[in-house]
């Protein structure tokens, strides 16, 4: 076997992409209309790839799209409001926190003014300030729904962390709201702004691996609250809506899915039981195995006790698509196999000029707010979907049966 790199693609072949393509639909009305009044018209056409056309500054002077950051924990502070600093149309103009102190101490060395300072009580005040247009949620999971109920309802565009949130109840209340207020949702589901996870897709969807057959998925890490107490609430059942496969195991689900194109329509899923209290009212490691209607089947796990798994392998009759790490903030790599050879894709090599995913995903709303299109990748409906497929292996898991998931199989057509 020899490794090599290579940007040389494969043949292509017609397959939907799941990444690509934005569909038109609702009006973005009022504070996205401001903005979009001062944004710098687009290219038409926004493909699976379209930030390199899209890196022009705004003209000095010109107003970015604000968001508000509700949540400051560590994804927020670590990865989302440094990645301001490479967005090319969006910035932070407003910070929602429950400790003031620390809200001011951000605002400060983000050059947020006391004004634009909220707590959870008082937000609902935003609505009346016009630096901000959309609401990024970054809170526990089972907090998503009513604070993007809050958001709509202010007026505001919501991105909001994955998972959706612990109910498919409530992901239907949230798509509701937004419908209603005229306004945006999208899910924080960062891969989809990947250039190595775009890379993969494209191969894939260019038949690369020929006919796709077996997704294999793991995704886990150490997560304890006796070492670390920031993650109490992830063992909180309410606060989290369940363990490892509502925090990790979701990438394997939603990525399987853009993997092999398809939904599937048979779940299967086993918790492996662990005594230890803290997995008292959570899981720790679930296996699962999906069943799709072309005959492929995909398989997966997450865990709280197995240390920083990320990975796929797409298996084909043509080659193996292996991904890892796959989901990994900055360093993911993809390898194609064949018998004789393998080729190898690694960050930089589609970071330059392209932008890092978190930085693209805060300007792709901002985009879609100008252009007057709702968010096709990571749409609310994507997040619904997942969680209609963790709900149903839950219930596999707990009753040992297989779940039938066909009836949601062809849920894009309904769109
Ligand atoms: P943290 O615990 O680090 O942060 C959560 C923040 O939410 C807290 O710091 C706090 O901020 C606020 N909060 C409000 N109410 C509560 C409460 N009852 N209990 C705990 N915190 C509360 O979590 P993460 O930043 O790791 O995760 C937040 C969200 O982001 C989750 O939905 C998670 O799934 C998602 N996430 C997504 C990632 C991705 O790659 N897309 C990566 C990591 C997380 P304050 O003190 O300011 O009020």
């Amino acid at each position: 076997m020899t490794a090599h790199s290579s940007s040389g693609t494969p043949p292509t072949a017609t397959r939907r992409t799941v990444l690509g393509a934005l569909g038109a639909g609702l009006v973005a009305g009022g504070v996205g209309k401001a903005f979009a009044a001062e944004f710098p018209a687009p290219p038409s056409g926004l493909g699976a790839r379209p930030y390199p056309d899209l890196l022009r500054p705004l003209a000095k002077g010109r107003r970015k799209f604000g968001y508000a950051i509700v949540g400051l924990g560590k994804y927020a502070i670590n990865q989302i409001l440094p990645a301001f600093a490479e967005c090319q149309y969006a910035k932070v103009t407003a910070l929602v926190s429950g400790d003031p102190a620390k809200a001011q101490r951000i605002a400060d060395q983000y050059d947020i003014g006391k004004d634009h300072i909220y707590t959870y009580e008082n937000f609902d005040k935003i609505a009346q300030d016009p630096e901000v247009d959309a609401v990024y949620i970054i809170l526990p999971n089972g907090l998503h729904c009513e604070m993007t109920v809050r958001a709509f309802k202010a007026g505001k565009h919501v991105l909001c962390e994955k998972p959706m949130a612990v109910s498919v109840g409530e992901c239907q209340q949230m798509i509701e709201a937004g419908k209603r207020a005229h306004r945006y949702l999208m899910i924080g589901y960062r891969c989809h702004f990947d250039p190595l996870t775009q890379k993969a897709v494209k191969l894939l969807n260019d038949g690369a691996v020929g006919d796709r057959q077996i997704v294999t998925t793991d995704n886990s890490d150490i997560n304890d609250p006796r070492h670390d107490i920031a993650q109490t609430w992830r063992f909180t059942r309410a606060l989290s809506g369940g363990g490892s496969l509502m925090d990790l195991g979701i990438y394997g689900v939603n990525g399987t899915r853009y993997l092999l194109d398809e939904d599937p329509v048979q779940v299967r899923a086993v918790i492996v039981p662990n005594k230890d209290p803290i997995f008292a009212h959570i899981e720790d490691t679930i296996v699962w195995t999906f069943l799709y209607k072309s005959g492929a089947v995909a398989h997966g796990s997450s865990s709280f006790t197995v240390n920083a798994a990320s990975a796929f392998r797409v298996q084909g009759n043509k080659a193996n698509l292996v991904m890892d790490p796959a989901t990994s903030y900055w360093a993911n790599r993809v390898n194609l196999c064949t018998s004789g050879d393998v080729h190898s894709w690694s960050t930089p090599m589609f970071t330059i000029p392209a932008l890092n995913q978190f930085s693209a995903q805060l300007d792709y709303l901002a985009v879609c707010v100008a252009k007057g299109q709702p968010p096709v990748r990571a749409s609310g409906e994507e997040g619904l979907q997942d969680v209609r497929l963790i709900m149903a292996m839950y219930e596999s898991a707990h009753t040992g049966q297989p779940v039938d998931t066909a009836q949601w199989a062809d849920w894009r057509k309904t769109l």
